[in-house]
């Protein structure tokens, strides 16, 4: 008795074992929640719209108003396209990319990164560049964060966030924690809970106004609003 041939190999590519992630994702802005970076991006974000013939930003406050939105449609509210702000942001963040000594962590914050790091994804959201992230990151040798989700992955925040969401769906909440009013509202347009941060670029009035459930004073006290995360609303 003749045994059966074998089975043909299969085309289909083997099952991923992954499913779901097992931890929650925790969001976080980077400039002015990270890293003390105001005035030096002010400065290079000055020179590089004075070069591109952009008359928007010409000094810290300018920087701070463009935040209360999105930089970018900022940036097209005062006439200035897409295009035209991408260049002028990606000038300004070569120039801090060249020489990042003038950028700080905040103190705590590589502390609480590393503690968040250990039980829950720590994802990175921000109008800056993932080199200049991951640069930063490894000169101050702040461990726990998961991924960067810079101006590569796109403009839009709430498209970011929405995307980051999406690998997560057994979570219920969604903590973005940022420092602007344009950030809190992103998260919410993206379905996330606005966190502020009291140290950051906007005071805490500001960004309770735009949506924030909570304003934290200090890395340890957001460390403590994240424990236990996000299971829960
Ligand atoms: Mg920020």
């Amino acid at each position: 008795m003749k045994s059966p041939p074998p089975p043909a190999p299969s085309a289909r590519p083997r099952r991923e074992p992954a499913g779901p992630p097992q931890r929650d994702v925790v969001m976080i802005d980077f400039d002015g929640v990270v890293v003390d970076s105001l005035d030096a991006f002010a400065d290079a974000l000055t020179v590089a719209c004075e070069e591109q013939g952009i008359g928007v930003v010409r000094s810290v406050d300018d920087v701070v108003d463009l935040l209360y939105g999105n930089v970018y449609e900022s940036f097209r509210a005062a006439g200035v396209d897409e295009s035209g702000a991408v260049q002028a942001m990606t000038a300004a963040i070569r120039a801090l990319e060249r020489d990042l000594s003038r950028l700080r962590p905040f103190p705590g914050v590589a502390e609480a990164l590393a503690r968040l790091g250990d039980r829950v994804d720590v994802v990175i959201v921000t109008s800056n560049s993932e080199r200049l992230v991951h640069g930063f990151l490894a000169e101050h040798g702040i461990a726990g964060v998961a991924a960067v989700a810079g101006v590569e992955s796109g403009v839009s925040k709430v498209a970011k966030i929405a995307a980051v969401a999406r690998r997560y769906p057994a979570q219920r909440v969604f903590p973005f924690i940022a420092d602007t009013v344009g950030d809190m509202r992103e998260a919410r347009e993206a379905g996330a809970t606005p966190i502020g941060v009291g140290w950051g670029w906007h005071d805490a009035g500001r960004l309770r106004a735009a949506g924030a459930t909570r304003v934290v004073a200090s890395p340890e006290e957001l460390l403590e609003l994240l424990d236990p995360p996000c299971r829960e609303a």
